[in-house]
């Protein structure tokens, strides 16, 4: 039976990605060794660091002045790497969800953390649109899309300040103004690569602005400064990452990404809003297209568990919602083809007759 795989995150990759990494993996460009045989300083791998940073600034238009990182660690440290790289005195941060408050939390080990915005109260079903970013702050941390709750910013905010934003999971799902970022990261684990890797795109002259010391691995002009090879990075995911790169641009970029991504969304919605049974839990206008949450109506609430076994018995795969929220949650990630969407709404029609 065919699986359809809406995993969260580690998540679907493209087929071309898990083929071509796996050949990679039992040979290397012909030379006998394996992909995880072989050194990061080999002269063969250098070009596969160089395209992905190249495909990278390509798809999303990066424009000069900002520098392309893979790293370990995953979006988390990143939590701490950002006070420590730019948190001198005051930070500020939107409260959307459970990887903010991890965000918030690191920094304030650094400096004040002014919370200009939370939805906390409603369990973040929505993203605070009412908020003033102060301008005496050293940076505005925000994470675009709330990968537990399904909420998403998609219009890119104004800040007064440099901004930063975790984008691990809606990265490559849409055009970015990156110009108005001093600071974008995110684990590859959700739409580009297996675990493993990080990504980070930081404008070359916000760093350098605070007085303390900075570990050297922690360091961002580090990695900048040796274009991610100051140690040994993540050699398969990062070959891995390019692959994804590629089939991004063969299938048309980030443009046709979102397109696709918008279709997928609008499909699964549409059937959650029709459908008697479901209704969904994020602010329809702050409804995320890369995590689609929904649960049971109150008055069908003892269905949930009968309709994840219904929906897994059919090849459904991964749709059990975060624990925080409850129900479901249909991850969309890029390589998602429209024909699971179709499959798992099918499903949901299915047992709507049933009931
Ligand atoms: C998954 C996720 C993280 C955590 O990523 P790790 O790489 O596991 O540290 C952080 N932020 C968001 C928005 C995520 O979706």
């Amino acid at each position: 039976m065919k699986k359809h795989n809406f995993n969260a995150g580690p998540s679907i990759l493209p087929q071309s990605t898990i083929e071509n990494t796996a050949k990679a993996i039992l040979d290397f460009n012909g030379s006998g060794l394996s992909l995880m045989e072989i050194s990061h300083r080999a002269k063969d791998f250098q070009p596969i660091v160089d395209e992905a940073v190249a495909l990278f600034k390509e798809l999303l238009n990066i424009p000069e002045g900002y520098s392309v990182l893979f790293l370990g660690g995953g979006a988390s440290l990143e939590f701490c790497m950002i006070p420590f790289n730019y948190l001198e005195k005051k930070a500020a941060y939107l409260n959307t969800g459970v990887w903010a408050k991890k965000a918030m939390k690191e920094a304030k080990g650094f400096g004040e953390v002014v919370e200009v915005a939370s939805s906390a109260e409603a369990n973040y079903t929505y993203i605070p649109k009412d908020f003033t970013v102060p301008a005496d702050v050293d940076y505005f941390h925000i994470t675009t899309n709330n990968t537990i709750y399904g909420t998403e910013i998609r219009k890119e905010l104004d800040s007064p300040v440099l901004m930063i934003a975790d984008m691990s999971s809606d990265i490559f799902s849409r055009p970015i103004d990156i110009s108005k970022y001093a600071l974008i990261y995110g684990g590859a684990q959700k739409n580009l690569a297996p675990a493993g890797l990080t990504f980070v795109i930081v404008k070359n002259d916000s760093l350098g602005k605070v007085s303390r010391y900075i570990p050297t691995m922690l360091n961002y002009q580090t990695h900048v400064d040796n274009g991610s090879m100051f140690n040994t990075p993540p050699v398969v995911p990062i070959f891995a990452a390019l692959e994804t790169l590629r089939w991004m641009k063969a299938q048309g970029g980030v443009k046709e990404m979102e397109r696709r991504a918008l279709e997928k969304a609008a499909l699964l919605y549409n059937e959650i809003d029709r459908n008697k049974l479901f209704v969904g839990t994020a602010n329809k206008e702050d409804r995320s297209v890369m995590n689609i949450c929904f649960v049971m109506k109150e008055e069908f609430k003892e269905l949930e568990a009968d309709f994840l076994k219904f929906a897994t018995e059919k090849g459904m795969i991964g749709i059990k919602g975060h624990r925080s929220v409850g129900g479901f949650r249909a991850s969309c990630y890029n390589a998602m083809p429209k024909e699971s969407v179709q499959a798992l709404i099918a499903c949901m029609q299915d047992f709507e007759k049933l009931h």
